[in-house]
């Protein structure tokens, strides 16, 4: 797919991409950078937040049915998409866009993947293609098209749902799923910004370099090889933030984890007297159950 002008003005489409660099972060973060000519067409005016793409990932052996004409998508085409029979529709998966870089080689994205595989768990299509992932091969996504995404689209139907406002302080809480996310903000707010960024990680080799301007102050919590509970971390350390300032203390919250976590994290800021409605609250993914965000399908217990 070369660049080229969009047809339906629809501000996401189909990019095909391949496979650049492989580089192993931490034990549960490896970076798969992406490049190719159309990701001249790739991306956002502004920095790219929590900006997400869906991976198109095949069934193995099997060629991809892309969705759309040509990479062009309309609204429905992700229903369209539910509709094709497998092997051909593959599986689509949800990232972050870590970086995007526009050197004058060529444009480079680059997506942490969470490498999650352990005793008695097979990893996912997402999660598996980013283990088997080599310089060459070839990749699809779904991703927001700068010539098409204008002032006037709502940033959320560009893949972007970090939206403050005027807040001048935030919370921001995640699992390794929501690192990548948590990490570009972080680099793109200013310095008048103030808060908190809590990220639990699996364990402390898993913390990441961040750096950014803003005055948030940043902790990475990890659940070590002891029997600490999935998102315990999180909610302990979001609990005494917003108890720290006796209900004074009204950020804008972005929170993104296991949707267990996301659950708890949502009554702990209804009881300390955030509105929920007012931040973002996302489930990133559900544990047994196979698919992005909290609608996946429950996968069998092995
Ligand atoms: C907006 C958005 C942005 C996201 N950005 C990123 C990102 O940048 N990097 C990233 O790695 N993930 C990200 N995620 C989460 C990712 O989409 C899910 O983790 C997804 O389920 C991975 O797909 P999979 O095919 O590997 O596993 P699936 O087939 O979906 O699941 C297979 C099994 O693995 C379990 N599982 C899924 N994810 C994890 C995990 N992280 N740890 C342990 N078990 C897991 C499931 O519960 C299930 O039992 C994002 C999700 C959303 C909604």
């Amino acid at each position: 797919m070369a660049a080229s002008e969009p047809v339906s003005g629809h501000p996401v489409r189909v990019f095909e991409a391949v496979v650049a660099e492989v580089r192993d972060l931490s034990p549960h973060f490896r970076r798969v950078t992406l490049t190719g000519p159309s990701l001249l067409d790739f991306g956002v005016p502004g920095p790219t937040l929590d900006l997400r793409i869906k991976l198109l990932l095949p069934n193995p052996g099997h060629p991809l049915r892309l969705p759309g004409v040509n990479g062009v998508l309309e609204a429905g085409w992700y229903q369209d998409w539910l509709k094709q029979d497998q092997p051909g529709r593959g599986f689509i998966r949800s990232y972050t866009v870590r970086a995007l870089r526009r050197p004058p080689s060529g444009p480079e994205v680059d997506v942490d993947f969470v490498l999650h595989r352990g005793p008695g768990s097979r990893p996912g299509p997402g999660s598996g293609w980013a283990l088997e992932a080599a310089p060459g091969c070839q990749a699809w996504f779904v991703g927001p098209d700068i010539t098409a995404v204008t002032a006037a689209t709502p940033l959320p139907e560009a893949g972007i749902n970090w939206k403050p406002g005027r807040s001048d302080r935030v919370l921001l809480a995640g699992d390794e799923t929501a690192v990548p996310a948590i990490s570009s903000i972080l680099e793109a707010l200013p310095p008048q910004i103030s808060g908190h960024a809590f990220l639990e990680v699996p364990e402390a080799a898993d913390v990441l370099p961040l750096a950014t301007k803003s005055g948030v102050q940043v902790s990475w919590l990890h659940r070590g090889t002891g029997d600490v509970q999935r998102g315990a971390r999180l909610l302990a350390a979001v609990q005494q933030a917003l108890a720290s300032d006796a209900g004074t203390w009204h950020p804008y919250a972005w929170i993104g984890a296991e949707a267990a976590t996301v659950r708890s994290l949502r009554r702990c800021l209804t009881e300390s007297g955030v509105d929920p409605r007012a931040s973002e609250l996302r489930g990133y993914w559900s544990l047994g159950k196979a698919g992005s965000g909290v609608n996946g399908i429950p996968v069998p217990q092995r």
